[in-house]
C-alpha cells in the first residue's frame, strides 16, 4: 500500500504526528493508499517555507514566473494519461471524463494564468490638477489554497495557478478523499524548476489540516471551494483576522427549457449538465424546469436517454457515470430519494444504488435518476444533493420560471434554453447566479468572472478577478513640482 506525504520546502515528508487516513478508490470500495492528516504543525512549517521563498519568488520578473508555470504544465500535459488513471481512481469519475475534462483543464489553468499575468494591467490616473495616481499591485504573501474532491486538480491548480504567477507562495490542501494527483503535483514541481517553498502541498482532514491553515496568522488570504457550511465555518476563523477571502460554494443551479428551444440539441446537452462527473459538479442543473406546452416530450425523451446512460466501471469506455465519491455520500444522495418520495415525489427512473460485477462490485454505484411531482419549495427542490439526481418541474409563464429558478438560497449557475434571444436574455438578466448560458452549458472563457451569489459563494475566480483577488493595490499619487 502506497504512502503519501507532504511536500513542503520542495521535499516530500512524513506528517510529524504520524497520522495518516485511508485512500479509498470508489468505484471499488477498497484502500489503495495512506493520506497524511496534517495538523498546525505542518502548516507551520509550510508557512514558514513559503514566507522564506516569498522574497525571492515575489521579485523575480513575471516573465520567469511565467515560464516556470508553462514548465508546470508541461509536465502534466507529458503525463496527461498517468494523471487521469490517479484521478479516475481516486474520484470514480470515468477515466474518460478525466483525460477529457479534469487533467486537460488543469495543464490550461496553469498555461492560462502563465500568460494573463503578463497581460494584466494596473491603472494610472490623472486628476487633472496636476497629480498622476499610479496604482501598483503587489502579492499578498504566503496564501492558502483549500480544495474539493470533485474536480481534485483541475480546482488545486485553479487557485494555485493565479496565486503564484501573482507573485505568492502558496500553501496548498487537496481534499482528504482525493489527495493523489495534488501528492503528484509535488514531483511536477520539483522536475519544473519551482524554487523550494513557494509552493507547498499539504495532506489532511479539513479539521485538522483544513482548520490550521485557514486560522493562520500569517496566512494572508483564503481561497476555497466545497460546501456551504465549510464556508461559513472557514469566514468564522478568517473573517475576524481580516483575511481576504474567495469562497466557491455549493449550488442549486436551474435548467430552464422553453418551449420554443432546439429540442435535440437541449436534449443532448441536458443529459450532460444532469449526469457528467455523476452530477457531482457544482454547475450541473439540478432543478429542470420545463415550459407546460413540452413537458410530457421532454419528460419522455428525457428519461429514455437516462435509462439508456450506461453506469459502469471508469475503466471502461461504454461507462458514462462511475462511482460516487464514497460510501456515505452514497447514502447521503439516497436519503434525498427517499425524502422526495416522502414529500410526493415519482421516481421516474433510477432512484437506487446499483452493483457492478467483477472488480467493481463493493463500489458506490448509483442509476441516474429523475423525479418529478415535487413542490418547488420542499426540501428536495431546495437543497444541494450532489448527485446524479435531478428533478423536473413544470412553468406556464416567463415570470413564474424566474421565481421558481431564483427561490432557493443559491445562485451559482443557471442554463436557459430557448430560440428567442430576447426572451432568453431578458430571463438571464433577472436569474442570480453568477453565471447563466444560454443554449449551452460549461461553455468557459478563462478571462470571464467565475463565482456564486447569495449562499454559493463571496467573490469571483477567473481571468483579472483570481489576479486581483492575490494582489493587494496600492495608489501612489504624485504631484508634479
Ligand atoms: P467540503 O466543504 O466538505 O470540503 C472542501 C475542502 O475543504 C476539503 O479540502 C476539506 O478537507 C476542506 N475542509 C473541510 N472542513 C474544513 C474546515 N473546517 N476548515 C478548512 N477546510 C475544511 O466540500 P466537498 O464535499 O469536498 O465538495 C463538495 C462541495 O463543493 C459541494 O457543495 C459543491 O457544490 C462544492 N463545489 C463548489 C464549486 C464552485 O466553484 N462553487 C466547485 C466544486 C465544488
Amino acid at each position: 500500500m502506497e504512502t503519501l506525504a507532504n511536500y513542503i520546502n520542495g521535499e516530500f515528508i512524513p506528517p510529524k504526528s504520524g497520522n495518516y487516513m485511508d485512500v479509498y478508490e470508489p468505484a471499488t470500495g477498497q484502500v489503495y493508499a495512506k493520506t497524511p492528516d496534517s495538523n498546525s504543525a505542518d502548516i507551520d512549517d509550510a508557512v514558514q517555507s513559503a514566507t522564506a521563498a516569498f522574497e525571492t519568488w515575489s521579485n523575480i520578473s513575471r516573465n520567469e514566473r511565467s515560464k516556470i508555470l508553462h514548465e508546470i504544465a508541461n509536465g502534466i500535459e507529458s503525463r496527461m494519461d498517468e494523471f487521469a488513471e490517479y484521478e479516475s481512481r481516486d474520484t470514480g469519475k470515468p477515466l474518460e471524463l478525466a483525460k477529457s475534462v479534469d487533467i486537460p483543464r488543469a495543464v490550461t489553468n496553469f498555461r492560462f494564468f502563465a500568460d494573463h499575468a503578463l497581460e494584466f494591467e494596473t491603472e494610472s490616473i490623472l486628476d487633472g490638477n496636476g497629480s498622476i495616481n499610479k496604482v501598483v499591485r503587489k502579492p499578498l504573501g504566503v496564501v492558502g489554497c483549500i480544495s474539493p474532491w470533485n474536480l481534485p486538480l483541475y480546482l488545486f491548480s485553479w487557485k494555485i495557478a493565479p496565486a503564484l504567477a501573482s507573485g505568492n507562495c502558496v500553501v496548498g490542501k487537496p481534499s482528504e478523499l482525493t489527495p493523489y494527483t495534488a501528492f503528484k503535483l509535488g514531483e511536477i514541481c520539483q522536475e519544473a524548476g519551482l524554487p523550494k517553498g513557494v509552493l507547498n502541498i499539504v495532506h489532511g482532514s479539513g479539521q485538522n489540516t483544513g482548520s490550521a491553515i485557514t486560522s493562520h496568522p500569517e496566512i494572508k488570504a483564503i481561497s476555497f471551494t466545497g460546501g456551504t457550511k465549510t464556508g461559513e465555518t472557514i469566514s468564522r476563523t478568517a473573517a475576524p483576522q481580516f483575511k481576504k477571502l474567495s469562497l466557491e460554494l455549493g449550488g442549486k443551479n436551474p435548467n430552464i427549457i422553453f418551449a420554443d428551444c432546439d429540442f435535440d440539441t437541449m436534449l443532448t446537452s441536458t443529459i450532460k449538465s444532469s449526469f457528467s462527473n455523476q452530477g457531482e459538479i457544482c454547475l450541473c442543473g439540478s432543478r429542470i424546469l420545463v415550459e407546460d406546452a413540452i413537458y410530457e416530450k421532454f419528460r419522455d425523451a428525457f428519461v429514455e436517454k437516462t435509462n439508456a446512460l450506461i453506469v459502469g466501471d471508469p475503466n471502461d469506455d461504454t461507462s458514462k457515470l462511475g462511482a460516487l465519491i464514497s460510501k456515505e455520500h452514497l447514502e447521503k444522495v439516497l436519503t434525498y430519494v427517499a425524502l422526495a418520495k416522502e414529500e410526493g415525489g415519482t421516481v421516474l427512473a433510477g432512484g437506487k444504488k446499483t452493483s457492478i460485477n467483477d472488480r467493481c462490485e463493493n463500489g458506490y454505484f448509483m442509476e441516474p435518476t429523475i423525479i418529478d411531482g415535487l413542490s418547488a419549495d420542499c426540501r428536495t427542490n431546495q437543497e444541494e444533493i450532489f448527485g446524479p439526481v435531478v428533478t423536473l418541474i413544470p412553468f406556464s409563464t416567463e415570470a413564474e420560471a424566474v421565481a421558481i429558478a431564483n427561490s432557493t438560497d443559491y445562485g451559482l449557475a443557471a442554463t436557459i434554453w430557448s430560440g428567442n434571444p430576447d426572451k432568453a436574455n431578458r430571463v438571464a438578466d433577472q436569474i442570480d447566479a453568477g453565471i447563466v448560458w444560454i443554449n449551452c452549458w460549461m461553455v468557459r472563457d478563462l478571462r470571464t468572472p467565475f463565482g456564486g451569489m447569495k449562499s454559493s459563494g463571496v467573490g469571483r475566480e477567473g481571468g483579472d478577478e483570481a489576479l486581483r483577488f492575490f494582489t493587494e493595490p496600492k495608489n501612489i499619487c504624485m504631484r508634479e513640482v
